[in-house]
């Protein structure tokens, strides 16, 4: 285990393991339907990268980095989109990959930008869900695992650009905050 971290709260057997299901879920369900995923950058890169090659379905990738306004925007839910996307939505089966849902806003925002498009239809895969926080009402169409209100690392999770790269997700140590 990484020395920062005070516990791991999904081994990375765990992760592999349902990240595998899901995979097998999205396919029987899109069938032979062209899909197109849309990872929420950076987090859900790790997830996604894991996740398509459990498809057996034909896939696009695209990508959207989106930034929140801030702490006294929080609550609005305002997002401003940094990047959009290369592929056009209209039309398209699309699925949005995220790493994690936390109050919603985020992933509200993105629905509706995207649902503005026209898709033909549009779903949401988490690998995790912290539904006790939520301050919207979203809920994800596949859903990893739903986890307590605990600030995660690990797997595509960051804190402060660190720890994506750790094959788990756990909990930092609470000195690590202090540094
Ligand atoms: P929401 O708009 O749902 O509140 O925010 C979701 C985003 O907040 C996630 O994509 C992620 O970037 C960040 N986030 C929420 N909870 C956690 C957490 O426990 N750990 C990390 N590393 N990021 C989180």
């Amino acid at each position: 285990m990484h020395p920062d971290l005070q516990e791991i709260i999904l081994s990375e057997e765990q992760i592999q393991r349902r990240v595998a299901e899901l995979g097998r879920q999205i396919t029987r369900d899109y069938q032979d339907r062209h899909l197109l995923t849309i990872g929420i950058l950076r987090g859900a890169v790790i997830f996604l990268a894991d996740l398509i090659r459990h498809l057996d379905l034909p896939v696009a990738v695209d990508f959207m980095a989106v930034s929140s306004y801030g702490q006294a925007t929080a609550s609005s839910g305002v997002v401003r989109i940094l990047k959009d996307l290369d592929e056009t939505v209209t039309g398209r089966h699309v699925l949005l990959v995220e790493d994690i849902i936390d109050t919603g806003l985020t992933l509200s925002y993105l629905v509706d930008n995207l649902r503005s498009r026209r898709p033909a239809s549009l779903r949401i895969c988490t690998l995790l869900d912290k539904p006790s926080r939520r301050k919207v009402e979203i809920t994800p169409d596949y859903n990893g695992f739903t986890i307590p209100d605990r600030f995660v690392v690990g797997y595509g999770l960051d804190y402060a650009e660190n720890y994506r790269q750790l094959p788990y997700i756990g909990v930092l140590k609470p000195e690590v905050y202090r540094r």
